[in-house]
């Protein structure tokens, strides 16, 4: 793909990252372990793919809008959702 990558290569760094995605394995998506992978921790509200099953982009987005909505409810300022009508 890059004719002279060894010539311009000066250094590689490999890093293993100890957080992975998250693996849709069966039984999970209908189980019990992502509603308490959701459930608020005190004023701390899990967001992000992991409580969704699923690592996608569009899962985040909603994992973390949710989150940020029900933050704002609880703090009293609640207003018209943008991903529920
Ligand atoms: C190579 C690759 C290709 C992909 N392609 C697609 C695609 O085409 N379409 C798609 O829908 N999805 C794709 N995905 C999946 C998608 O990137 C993830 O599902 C999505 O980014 C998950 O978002 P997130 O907010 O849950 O987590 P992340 O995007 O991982 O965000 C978590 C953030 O928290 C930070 N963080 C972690 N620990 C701490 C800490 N202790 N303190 C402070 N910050 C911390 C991290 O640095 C990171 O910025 C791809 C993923 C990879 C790796």
């Amino acid at each position: 793909m890059h004719p002279n990558i060894a010539r311009e290569i000066a250094q590689i760094h490999v890093t293993r990252w100890g957080h992975a995605m998250i693996r849709p394995v069966p039984g999970l998506l209908f189980g019990d372990a992502l509603a308490t992978a959701r459930a608020p921790i005190a004023r701390v509200r899990p967001c992000a793919a992991d409580i969704t099953g699923l690592p996608l982009f569009e899962e985040a987005f909603y994992a973390g809008v949710r989150a940020a909505e029900a933050a704002l409810t609880q703090l009293g300022h609640a207003a018209t959702s943008i991903i529920e009508s």
